[in-house]
């Protein structure tokens, strides 16, 4: 499992980053990363940032 961030929704809020700073960042171009993480082991704050996005911009394949 791992999150992904749709580029066309993210608005750059910044709020996955607060939550989760292991596993996304905000970069230069206004939008989320995902960061090469362990995601198992944050899967509790990933979870926390998707419920938390407001537009929807994180989901897991
Ligand atoms: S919380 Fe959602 S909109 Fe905000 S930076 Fe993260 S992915 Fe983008």
């Amino acid at each position: 499992m791992k999150p992904k961030v749709n580029p066309e929704t993210c608005i750059g809020c910044g709020t996955c980053e607060s939550l989760c700073p292991n596993v996304f960042k905000v970069e230069d171009d206004g939008k989320a990363h995902v960061l090469d993480a362990n995601y198992d082991e944050y899967k509790e704050c990933i979870d926390q940032s998707i419920e938390a996005c407001a537009t929807q911009a994180i989901t897991k394949e």
